[in-house]
């Protein structure tokens, strides 16, 4: 991973690699973003840039054999701590499989990982104490190849307080010429005292521009569908892929179709849409329940005279121009209500077709106020 491969974030990059060029590269740092930002995909660029042996301007070289042994995850000098699906699962065993899903896109979620180890059964994540101790040992030996050695640990929220402490430990007197990189998504679940032994680097969601360059780079998805997809995953990179990846007919068509239907009402119809509801995966459904409250919000936008905020184009603009005439305003702001209670229960599980006919059958009542 090279910084070029990552999209925007210029300035952030520059800082890095500015902190490389003039030697003041802090011991321990805690790259802390969002779910699907860039902060894994950054500290892996930053350690590719430290160890290159033929630094370029603003770039690692990408061709000398640190950066070769970097672009496979192979770099016997760079050291991964990360969560298994449960106990019985080690760092060691899992490492091909953990190289595979960063070689794949370092951009992904907690639980994309977890389901991309196939563990089945309960999955919620640890980081194995006894294994995540003897790596944190292992630093303190001396670097084989490189000039620095380097351990990224990522999720380091589910180290637990021994894990933690062994940590602690090292970042207190670390030994020479060794680097610490922690990628966190939430640092309230981290130790103060962990956090206040590393430099902090804030890390910031992908903009929409952004996210509709890697789109329609990397993914080859054309510019119109890139940019609903932008302003759907908001600057989440691991969320736009899997938006991507589900080839069904557009959220819009789907949800404008519903929205039709609830406003005439058309019962028979409402009890299809939650079958076929029912059939999406759920990510998707709870993609459509974000996806209603965004149309939703403009459609508020939209009725307070604050037209300018709504960014909207095409068919998404005139189906809010349409419905901000036919809708009152508390009836708007009691659907956006029931769109969020509905992806509440959805996220908790909730039989999808029986929350889908209540709540088309709550807005068709909303509609008719
Ligand atoms: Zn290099």
């Amino acid at each position: 991973m090279l910084f070029k491969d990552i999209p925007g974030l210029v300035a952030l990059k520059n800082t890095l690699i500015h902190s490389v060029n003039v030697n003041h590269v802090a011991h321990a740092q805690l790259f802390h973003g969002g779910i699907g930002s860039a902060n894994l995909a950054l500290a892996w660029a930053y350690a590719t840039y430290i160890n290159c042996e033929d630094k370029q301007e603003g770039d690692a070289c990408g061709r000398c054999a640190s950066c070769v042994k970097m672009s496979k995850m192979v770099h016997p000098d760079i050291h991964h701590i990360f969560p298994t699906p449960s106990a019985k699962e080690t760092i060691l065993e899992l490492l091909p499989t953990w190289r595979k899903f960063l070689l794949e896109s370092p951009y992904r979620s907690l639980t994309d990982w977890l389901e991309f180890t196939g563990v089945t059964g309960n999955k919620q994540g640890i980081i194995p104490i006894k294994e995540a101790h003897n790596i944190i040992e292992k630093i303190s030996l001396k670097a084989f190849e490189a000039e620095y050695k380097i351990l990224i640990i990522w999720q380091p929220e589910l180290m637990n307080i021994e894990s933690a402490n062994s940590l602690l430990k090292i970042l207190e007197e670390p030994p020479a010429k060794t680097l610490f990189i922690l990628v966190c998504n939430d640092t309230n679940r981290l130790l103060t005292t962990i956090l206040s032994r590393t430099q902090r680097i804030v890390i910031p969601a992908f903009s929409d521009d952004d996210v509709i360059r890697y789109l329609t780079e990397k993914e080859g998805v054309d510019t119109a569908r890139a940019k609903q997809i932008a302003y759907l995953s908001e600057g989440n990179l691991s969320k736009a892929a899997e938006l991507v990846n589900y080839e069904g007919e557009s959220k819009h068509q789907w949800f404008a179709n519903w929205m039709r239907m609830a406003y005439k009402p058309d019962l028979v119809t409402l009890v299809k849409l939650a079958d076929e509801f029912d059939a999406f995966p759920k990510e998707y459904q709870k993609g459509m329940m974000e996806y209603g409250l965004n149309i939703f919000r403009d459609l508020l936008l939209w009725k307070n005279g604050a037209e300018a905020l709504v960014r909207l184009e095409g068919e998404e603009l005139t189906f809010v121009q349409n419905f901000s005439k036919a809708v009152k305003i508390n009836a708007i702001e009691l659907i956006v209500n029931e769109l969020s209670q509905t992806y509440y229960y959805l996220e908790r599980n909730a039989r999808a077709k029986i929350l889908h006919l209540d709540l088309s059958l709550t807005i068709a009542r909303l509609f008719k106020r």
